[in-house]
């Protein structure tokens, strides 16, 4: 294949007729915005959305943490993280509250796991969490035991 030849006149002719746009004194214009996506294991998330699972919107005030990961009303999360924070998981299911983890200091964190994946996470209960529903999970196996609870008197009466 025979090469072209680098026409150095044509190249410049070429250059002329497309200028660099020039920069007009004092102002730097960018064609295309550079997003840069928060990194949330360093920073807080200040935006309000709507909850996936409530549809309620979730405002960050309120938290008393910067990190707000679950919705307040329905204390439903969505799996965005493969290590905590790192918004580097596809899945996006939603994570629904399963359980209250209290911790060796006595902090409550909610137990999720991910309706599409199965994923298991906890997230620190925030100071505005529903403390109804909080309480609601953290009782629900004493709500719904195993086997009669009159069996637990006929083994008390035993001893
Ligand atoms: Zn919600
Ligand atoms: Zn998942």
């Amino acid at each position: 294949m025979a090469q072209e030849k680098f026409d150095l006149e044509e190249a410049l002719k070429n250059l002329n007729n497309n200028p660099v746009p020039q920069k007009k004194s004092g102002t730097i214009k960018r064609k295309t915005t550079l997003k840069i996506k928060p990194d949330y294991r360093y920073e807080a998330c200040n935006e309000s959305f709507p909850c996936a699972n409530c549809k309620k919107m979730i405002s960050p005030e309120g938290a008393g943490t910067h990190h707000r990961n679950h919705c307040p009303y329905c204390l439903s999360s969505i799996h965005v993280d493969n290590e905590p924070g790192d918004r580097k998981s596809d899945c996006k299911g939603i994570m629904e509250p399963i359980s209250i983890w209290v911790k060796d200091d006595g902090e409550w964190s909610i137990v999720h796991r991910c309706k599409k994946c199965s994923k298991l996470g906890t997230n620190r209960s925030a100071a505005d969490d529903n403390p109804v529903l909080l309480m609601s999970i953290a009782v629900k196996p004493l709500a719904f035991p195993p086997f009669p609870l009159h069996l637990l008197d006929n083994i008390i009466k035993k001893d």
